[in-house]
């Protein structure tokens, strides 16, 4: 399978990229969504079609559209958490 269009400047990875603690599970969302099987499921790119751009998708948003574990929704838009 070809991996996301999105993948380079997906701005959840960038958010995270440096931060150790994330590494193991960056790696397994890069496998199973933007590289994988469930990269048409990806809430990521679903809301970001939807709105017409990936900036307002919030960054520490995961594919599965849960917040990144030590993070929270807080920040969301309602047009965003309006969509989940
Ligand atoms: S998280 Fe979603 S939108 Fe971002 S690169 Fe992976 S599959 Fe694409």
């Amino acid at each position: 399978m070809s991996e996301c269009q999105n993948l380079e400047n997906c701005n959840f990875f960038k958010m995270f990229e440096n931060d150790k603690s994330k590494h193991l599970a960056l790696k397994g969302f890069i496998y199973m969504f933007c590289k994988g099987r469930k990269q048409d499921q990806c809430v990521r790119k679903k809301i970001s079609q939807i709105l017409g751009s990936s900036q307002f998708v919030p960054p520490n948003m995961l594919p599965n559209g849960f917040a990144m574990a030590g993070t929270n929704k807080s920040n969301w838009s309602e047009k965003v958490t309006k969509l989940l």
